[in-house]
């Protein structure tokens, strides 16, 4: 089953929600749609799940125009953000609850519920109710509830984000592996670049109510077709750079620009992974800071200039590298993104997480 939008647009007084939202999920895909909160990734979730109407635009699952089918004919399941269970009902019995709405028999409805309480790793705890699960179980079962009456597409909105990290890492994979397994298209919603990129077969990213790009993760993460894509995905240093033919002249190097260059004055948009920092005695940069995360270490390195960056390094040098040392810094030799310069930055990088 594919999912298509067309054209969606969708306001509430003078809030566009939705500006002309196109997209298409293939079949058996996973995309994530991602981008910061407000930016319509929840109505258009609910315009496919049939709980929102859109102004304009269409709709299609499978090809077959669903704009104005009603939600319950629409053959998607949906797991929300908050624990939707009914509080009152065991984990079987949530469940079971769109069979039972469909007039399933108990014994078919019981048999079901518990093989798919299986699916999602929850064998054996039907009889527990939502307040006697942690939120990662609770969010196993509306997930199992979500899947019970098979549906043709899997809409999750937002559905790890209430969840301790720990158990939101163990949990997508999970979700991963099932859909998989299932092979059941998929729209996964987050606000989590790391949670999309992550997750997904390919990542939507949205931009007030309107899709700013759409790719394979590596390729919005390497690929940016945008500054708001590269700001949003990851961490993005901005260095001021001057182009000169099919190059910019960045901290004294020249680097291979990755399309065309808006103009002399640039920002240069480097990861902070693709900065190198190297010990020198007499360096014209300062390490100020470092956070040591385990397999890398991410050093605010200051500038003669006075200017920061951030430049990620192997965590078995955050020892050598340590705050107070004088270093070289050169960014890694492969084509950059060039920006027109932002008006307020004068000469002066401008890190950004
Ligand atoms: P997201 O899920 O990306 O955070 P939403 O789709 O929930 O964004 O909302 C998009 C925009 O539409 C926001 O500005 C939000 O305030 C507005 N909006 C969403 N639902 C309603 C509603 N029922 N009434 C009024 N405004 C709404
Ligand atoms: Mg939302």
């Amino acid at each position: 089953m594919t999912v298509e939008f067309r054209g969606l647009r969708r306001t509430y007084g003078p809030t566009v929600a939705l500006d002309g939202l196109d997209l298409t999920v293939a079949q058996g895909e996973l995309i994530a749609l991602l981008g910061p909160s407000g930016c319509g990734k929840t109505t258009a979730l609910r315009c496919v799940a049939g709980f929102e109407r859109p102004d304009s635009g269409m709709v299609l699952i499978d090809g077959n125009d669903v704009t104005r089918v009603p939600a319950n004919r629409r053959d998607a399941g949906m797991v929300f953000q908050s624990y939707s269970l009914f509080p009152n009902l065991n984990a079987r019995d949530n469940v079971a609850f769109g069979m039972r709405v469909r007039r399933r028999p108990v014994a078919e409805r019981h048999s079901r519920a518990d093989e798919l309480l299986e699916l999602v790793g929850l064998a054996g705890r039907g009889d527990r109710y939502p307040h006697q699960l942690s939120g990662g179980q609770q969010q196993r079962v509306a997930l199992a509830r979500a899947l019970a009456l098979a549906p043709k597409v899997l809409l999750l909105d937002e559905p790890l984000s209430a969840l301790d990290a720990k158990v939101r890492v163990s949990l997508r994979e999970e979700i991963r592996r099932l859909q998989l397994e299932l092979g059941i298209t998929t729209v996964f919603v987050t606000h989590d670049q790391e949670e999309a990129l992550s997750v997904a077969d390919r990542v939507a990213v949205l931009k007030d109510g309107r899709l700013e790009q759409v790719g394979a993760p590596a390729e919005i993460y390497d690929r940016p077709a945008t500054p708001f894509v590269a700001e949003f995905v990851g961490t993005m240093n901005h260095i001021p750079g001057r182009v000169t033919g099919d190059r910019v002249e960045v901290l004294g190097q020249l680097l291979p620009i990755d399309g065309t260059a808006p103009g002399e004055l640039v920002d240069v948009l480097v990861r902070p992974e693709a900065v190198r920092v190297t010990p020198a005695e007499a360096g014209p940069a300062l390490i100020m800071a470092s956070s040591f995360r385990g397999s890398t270490a991410r050093l605010r390195v200051q500038l003669a200039d006075d200017s920061q960056l951030l430049a990620d390094v192997p965590g078995h040098d955050a020892v050598r590298l340590a705050p107070g040392l004088r270093v070289d810094v050169s960014v890694v030799e492969r084509p950059v993104l060039v920006t027109a310069r932002a008006a307020t930055s004068d000469d002066e990088s401008v890190v950004s997480a």
